[in-house]
């Protein structure tokens, strides 16, 4: 693929996460002319801690340190937090979507029938997860297998490196409709930064970017941001078409973890089954990390007595849907708990604690509150109308930004929804 940019594209996309991806892929399989900027690197995936602290760990970029001193995490590279995240599937609500004039149900049912969606055959399932399932099902709960974006066939047990970027292929990432986008012709340039948007007579021309320290621009009818939940909002504000400040979500979790004996694990894939209390806004599922990883949160505990206890601790996850508040400003992202959030949280741990305390796990203790879905910060019905355009005529944003409400589930299959949709939208302009 050619670094050197092309005189007139058709499209250009910002940002190459699920929702760009997935616009760029649709449009370049209908022949249309894409561009697709993204700051991060596109180097393969290798499955390393060191390859994913500089995806998600760098501060001010991948990692956010809030207010209340918790972490917001994303993922800066081809394919954004998908590189490095957890490859569970929740199908969108359709009716929340529905009642904003989005219809996702069509393309919910393409991507079904494409994708590797499912839950895990029972071999690739962890005995962490398992030991979880039957402490849960022993209180009666409804804790059933999840649906992940893996293919089986290609997973292995006994990996730890989900969470590191699955450089097995196993895992699906925004990258594989990247890759196929460019098969069709669509370029990627990467360590693209993009600053802001070209407008001319209310309309939308192209953007301007920063590539080894040179600023250059490039030019397209149509313009499609899909910097993420953080990095839309900043890019509509230095365009001029946003307030400093857009509030968000950002689905807290908190890690509770409890050591049992009969297992020598700690290397599984993350969240294979798990229980949802929508009508809470409370999800609670197994969370095995990478040693590293439980060595942070165990740290951050001040637990310093489990730092070496990680092949036989349990941890489930407990994430909560958060109230949208907080800003999101053009150098910082920062989201206190509210007190409705807190007892989310609150109910969800006292949950996780007697599931663990019926898997027969002791020495019980919690993380600190974390967050890696920021969203909500550009929604339909407020900062984009039904098909996604925003404040200028052809600009457009395809990602969580756009999630009209709080939220609470993974995004990633509602983004790929929102992708396939928009990118049929604009094929028809
Ligand atoms: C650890 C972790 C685990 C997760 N687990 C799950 C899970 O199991 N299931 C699930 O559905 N979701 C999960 N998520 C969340 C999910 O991956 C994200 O919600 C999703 O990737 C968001 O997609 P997006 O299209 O909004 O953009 P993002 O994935 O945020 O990507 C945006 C991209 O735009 C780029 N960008 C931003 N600004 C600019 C700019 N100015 N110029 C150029 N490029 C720019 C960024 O570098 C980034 O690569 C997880 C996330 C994390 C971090």
């Amino acid at each position: 693929m050619t670094d050197a940019l092309s005189p007139s594209y058709d499209a250009i996309v910002v940002g190459s996460g699920p929702g760009g991806a997935t616009v760029a892929r649709q449009l370049a399989r209908r022949a249309r002319r894409v561009l697709v900027l993204e700051q991060g690197s596109a180097a393969p995936l290798a499955g390393t801690l060191g390859q994913m602290a500089k995806i998600a760990a760098v501060p001010g970029k991948g990692m956010f340190i809030q207010r209340d001193a918790s972490l917001l995490v994303q993922g800066i590279t081809a394919g954004g937090s998908s590189a490095v995240n957890f490859a569970t599937a929740a199908a969108p609500p359709l009716e929340m979507f529905a009642s904003y004039g989005v219809d996702l149900a069509p393309s919910l049912r393409e991507l079904r029938a494409e994708l590797p969606i499912g839950p895990l055959p029972d071999t690739l399932v962890g005995p962490m997860a398992a030991r979880i399932m039957q402490g849960a099902h022993a209180l009666g709960l409804d804790w059933q297998k999840l649906d992940k974006m893996i293919r089986p066939q290609i997973c292995r047990s006994g990996c730890w490196r989900c969470a590191y970027g699955c450089p097995f292929g196993a895992k699906w990432t925004a990258r594989d409709f990247l890759d196929e986008a460019g098969k069709h012709g669509a370029q990627l340039l990467d360590r693209a930064k993009v600053l802001r948007v070209v407008l001319e007579n209310g309309r939308a021309t192209g953007v301007e970017f920063k590539r080894d320290g040179q600023l250059q621009r490039a030019h397209a009818p149509i313009v499609v941001l899909a910097g993420g939940g953080v990095g839309s909002p900043r890019l509509l504000h230095s365009s001029g078409l946003r307030p400093r400040a857009s509030s968000f979500f950002n689905d807290p979790v908190i890690a509770v973890m409890g050591s049992v004996s009969g297992i020598d694990g700690g290397a599984e894939v993350p969240m294979a089954a798990g229980l949802r209390m929508d009508a809470d806004g409370i999800t609670l599922a197994d969370m095995t990390l990478p040693e590293p990883m439980y060595q942070g949160f165990t740290a951050q505990a001040g637990r310093f007595d489990r730092l070496f206890a990680h092949r036989h601790t349990l941890s489930v996850m407990v994430k909560i849907r958060d109230e949208i508040g907080g800003a999101i400003g053009p150098r910082w992202a920062s989201k206190c708990l509210q007190p409705s959030d807190r007892k989310k949280l609150e109910t969800g741990v006292e949950l996780a604690r007697e599931i663990l305390a019926a898997a027969g796990a002791t020495h019980v203790f919690q993380s600190r509150h974390f967050a890696a879905h920021p969203g909500g910060s550009v929604r339909i019905g407020d900062g984009v109308d039904s098909d996604l355009q925003a404040g200028a005529k052809n600009l457009f944003v395809c990602d969580a930004s756009v999630i009209p409400q709080a939220w609470g589930l993974p995004p990633t299959l509602t983004l790929l929804c929102l992708g396939t949709r928009l990118g049929e939208h604009l094929a028809r302009l």
